[in-house]
Formats: structure tokens, sequence, C-alpha cells
């Protein structure tokens, strides 16, 4: 019997995770399977428990409901607690374990991937949405020198702020008063989905800094052709896509699949 796992959303027909997690799967020797499941809008939860009835062991979450995730689980970790959301839900008996991968999927593609370190460096997060918010706690671990957050509406990245107080040194910002530059320049507005560029100045890319777009695609984004021709070195989230399932698949199988050959892989299929 291969243990069940799903991703599920709505709509979920794109969905790359099931392609992901089956190449971690046969990568590491793992007996399980992994599919894709519609829940309807207002069923986000009779379809979990449906799925566990069926002997799920878990599933991935993605838009719109990992807000009704947050609130379905029996149990919480730390990143998910901050983020306000979860990506990642194991089954145990009658336990729900709500975990949250983006942020720290996002972490390892800059450091681990790009070999940017965060430590020590002035990181800039544009965007005070869900993928914002998720990635705060993970960059601020990595004790960066300053971390700033700017959005278009400036009270959403105050209200972040302000959750975060006392974790390393943040402050929020409207994308007219920011000043100085960054070493680190990371977009999570969904402002490339109308393939538009946050309002920012191209004065905020100190020499050789990473432009990081969490949205990935064929092409560079708005945001990304902004940055290079301002003189960043530019990346895509498609690999914190593929480094979030490896830590959602290390979360239920305990063991990390090596991400570069997915990675290339994906990419080559863009
Ligand atoms: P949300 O809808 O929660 O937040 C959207 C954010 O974008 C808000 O801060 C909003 O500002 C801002 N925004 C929207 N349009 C514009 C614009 N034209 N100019 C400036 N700011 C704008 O979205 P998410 O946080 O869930 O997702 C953000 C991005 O991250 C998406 O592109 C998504 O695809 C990507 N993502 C990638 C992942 C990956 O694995 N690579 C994982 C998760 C997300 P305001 O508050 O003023 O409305």
């Amino acid at each position: 019997m291969l243990d069940r796992y799903v991703v599920i959303g709505n709509p979920i027909a794109h969905s790359k995770s099931p392609e992901i997690h089956a190449c971690f799967a046969a990568q590491t020797r793992q007996a399980m399977s992994y599919g894709r499941m519609l829940a309807p809008l207002d069923g986000f939860a009779a379809t979990v428990r449906d799925f566990i009835a069926q002997g799920g062991k878990g599933a991935n979450v993605t838009v719109p409901f990992k807000l009704e995730a947050f609130a379905l689980v029996t149990e919480l970790t730390e990143r998910a607690r901050a983020a306000g959301a979860v990506n990642t839900l194991k089954f145990d008996g009658s336990a729900i374990l709500g975990d949250n991968t983006d942020g720290v999927g996002l972490v390892t593609d800059i450091t681990y991937n790009a070999e940017v370190a965060i430590k020590g460096r002035r990181v800039l997060l544009l965007g005070a949405g869900g993928a914002a918010r998720g990635a705060i706690l993970p960059l601020l671990q990595e004790q960066p020198d300053e971390l700033v957050v700017a959005n278009r509406t400036p009270a959403k990245a105050e209200v972040l702020v302000q959750q975060f107080a006392g974790t390393g040194n943040l402050r929020s910002c409207d994308f007219a008063s920011l000043r100085g530059t960054f070493d680190i320049v990371i977009n999570a507005t969904s402002s490339s989905l109308a393939d538009e560029v946050p309002p920012v100045a191209p004065g905020v890319f100190s020499v050789k800094a990473l432009a990081y777009d969490m949205m990935y695609g064929k092409g560079p984004t708005a945001f990304m052709r902004f940055a290079a021709q301002h003189g960043a070195i530019v990346r895509d989230g498609l690999g914190m896509l593929v480094e979030q399932a490896a830590e959602a698949f290390h979360v239920w199988r305990d063991v990390r699949p090596a991400t570069a050959p997915v990675f290339e892989k994906l990419r080559s299929q863009l």
C-alpha cells in the first residue's frame, strides 16, 4: 500500500506539486503517491476530513485555502503560527499538524542555491500579503542587518512589523519614503501577475544586489527586468517552489530529497 498525499486547492489543475513530489519519491524510494484534489470553495474542511477518512497521510494546501487550513489544524509549528497560514498538513491519528514551508523554501533558495548570505545584509521585502508574512520569521532567523517591509498599503506592512516586534531589526515603510540601498530585494507582491513593477526607485539596489521575485515563469518578470537594468542579479521563485516542496517532503517522510535535478527539470518545461 502506498502512503497517499495530495495538494488541495481551487483551481488545482495547474499545480506542479504532483510532478515535484513524484520526482522526490522516486529519487528517495519512498512508497507514496501524490495527487491533485480540487476542493469546493465552501468545502475545504470536509475535503480534508474525507481524505483523512480514506487513509491520507498528508497534504499541501494552496490558494485559496491556506488560512482555512490554519484554522483547521490541531497543532501548529512555530513558523506556521508566525505565517498565520498553513501550506502543509500531516495527519497522525486524530491530530492534524499544520506547517508552513514557504518562507524556509525562500531562504534556502537564496542562501543555498543562489549562495547569497542573508546574515548581516540589508534586506527589503516588497509586499505585505500572505507570501510576505510567511517569509518574515525565516528571514529574521538568518539575522539580516535590517529587514524593511514596504507595501502599497503601508498600514498592512506596519501590522506585520508590530507582529514580529522584538524578533529582529525590522521596520515598515511605504514605497515613496524608501531610502538607502539594499543587498537583497524580494518582490513578494503580486504585481508581476499584471506584468507591473512595484513603484520602487532604481536606487534601492546596492551594487550586485540580489533581486528576487517570488513569481516565476518562462521569462524574467517585469520586476526582474527592471532590477537587471539597474545592475542587480536576478532570480525568480521557481527555486522557492521546489524548496518549499522539499521541506514538506521532509516533514512527512523524514528524508531530504535533492532539489537541483527537480529544479532543472521544471525549468526546462516552463
Ligand atoms: P496576496 O494577495 O496575499 O498579497 C499581494 C501583495 O501584493 C499585497 O502586498 C499587495 O499590496 C501587493 N500588490 C498587488 N498588486 C500590486 C501592484 N500592482 N503594485 C504593488 N503592490 C501590489 O498574495 P501572496 O502574498 O499570496 O502572493 C504574492 C506573490 O508571491 C504572487 O506573485 C505569488 O505567485 C507569489 N508566491 C510564490 C510562491 C513560490 O513558491 N514561488 C509561494 C507563494 C506565493 P496591497 O496590500 O496594497 O494590496
